[in-house]
């Protein structure tokens, strides 16, 4: 809507020159808050539809600025992807969940954090080298981690991409592809890549209620995860009549504000699946 429009301009507004003193000012800012503690790393919970698993995590980035408050990722992630800055934000974030791996217990909490990465990671040759390198510092096992990679920045440069992600899985990572159904990735290249999950676009769950065919894409796409053996996981979960439809539909997993808001990392080990959790 108007408002957030109206703070993303505030923040950074692309129609201006990329070279303007504005830009330097946001990207001066993005390192500042990166070296002082600025940055925030939430954790949302992914629950089992299905019986088996226990809850896994999707860890997403916030931004607690001195005066404006806690930035969510959208105003502030488009512009380190330009200017490529999020790679430091994605192994930031990285480290914050080893760290939290790390610690004795947390296994017994959490089956899996899944990280986001952009285009530039997918670009960068030593993405692979500098995730081990955290993973060792940690000892952490690279198959606690699932890496969360839109289609779009798959479709970016899909034979780069390819040869990333087999990279990654031979290291030992999950792999995710994110915002399914938004990015136009053919099925031939889903076909080839190592991945394990499908997370089905929350554009489509909040669709459902509505009519006008999103439910089927949503079946089409469990029916297409599974029969290429593959996770498939519903985002925006926001009731618990979703939840059931999902469940009926042999979703396998599930992500929302039904099942809880994003938190403090802080706080997701004190959190507990509720009643409407597998
Ligand atoms: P995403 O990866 O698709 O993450 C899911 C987004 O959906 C999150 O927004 C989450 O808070 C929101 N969400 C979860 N459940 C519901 C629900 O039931 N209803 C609705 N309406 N929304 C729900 P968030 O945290 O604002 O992040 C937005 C996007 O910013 C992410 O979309 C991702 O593309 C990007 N992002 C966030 N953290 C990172 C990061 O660490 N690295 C990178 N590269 N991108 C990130
Ligand atoms: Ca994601
Ligand atoms: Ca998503
Ligand atoms: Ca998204």
């Amino acid at each position: 809507g108007a408002k957030k429009r109206l703070s993303v301009v505030l923040l950074y507004d692309p129609a201006l020159d990329s070279s303007s003193a504005q830009t330097l000012s946001l990207l001066g800012d993005l390192r500042r808050a990166l070296e002082h503690g600025e940055l925030r790393l939430y954790l949302q919970p992914k629950v089992a539809l299905q019986a088996g698993d226990g809850v896994a995590a999707e860890a997403l980035l916030r931004w607690q600025h001195p005066q404006r408050g806690l930035v969510p990722p959208m105003e502030f992630i488009p512009f380190a992807e330009q200017t490529g800055f999020v790679r430091h934000l994605t192994l930031w974030v990285f480290e914050q969940v080893a760290a939290l791996l790390g610690q004795s217990g947390a296994r017994e909490m959490v089956l899996r954090v899944s990280v986001n990465l952009s285009t530039r990671d997918l670009l960068d040759p030593d993405l692979s080298l500098r995730l081990g390198a955290i993973l060792a510092r940690y000892a952490v096992d690279a198959g606690s981690f699932c890496l969360e990679i839109t289609e779009s920045a798959i479709m970016d440069d899909p034979q780069r991409a390819e040869a990333m992600l087999n990279r990654l899985a031979q290291q030992g990572f999950k792999l995710s592809i994110d915002d399914f159904g938004t990015g136009y990735s053919s099925l031939a290249y889903l076909k080839r890549l190592p991945v394990n999950e499908l997370k089905i676009d929350k554009s489509f769950v909040l669709g459902m209620q509505s009519g006008g065919g999103d439910a089927q894409i949503v079946r089409s796409t469990i029916d297409l995860a599974h029969n290429l053996g593959l996770t498939v996981v519903a985002e925006g979960v926001e009731d618990a009549a979703l939840m059931e439809r999902l469940r009926a539909m042999a979703c396998d997993e599930a992500q929302g504000y039904h099942i809880s808001r994003p938190m403090p990392a802080d706080q997701f080990f004190g959190w507990h699946a509720g009643p409407g959790a597998a």
